[in-house]
């Protein structure tokens, strides 16, 4: 099980998440919208880090049917969502 990400949340890379696709679900204090696949990340570079977005939620966690993302997903790019908001945990063990 890993750590919800939310907007503002960073990958390996320190790029935050910019938006979420959904706007209904928070989590964390304060609240933030928890993010799923297809939402905006900062660009960090050049190529597939331009514009990357999130990707490789879980599939058994979703939020208008999009999977949620956690920790260690791998962002469109290839970068690893990193640490994210420990109060939600989500996924297989
Ligand atoms: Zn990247």
């Amino acid at each position: 099980m890993t750590e919800v990400h939310r907007v503002d949340d960073e990958n390996t890379d320190e790029a935050k998440i910019t938006s979420s696709l959904q706007s209904s679900v928070y989590a964390g204090d304060p609240p933030k919208l928890i993010a799923v696949d297809g939402s905006p990340v900062a660009g960090h570079g050049t190529g597939a880090h331009a514009s990357p977005t999130t990707a490789n939620g879980d599939t058994s966690v979703k939020i208008d049917n999009k999977p949620v993302n956690s920790k260690n997903d791998a962002d469109s790019c290839g970068h690893l969502r990193d640490a994210g908001e420990s109060s939600v945990i989500i996924g297989p063990e």
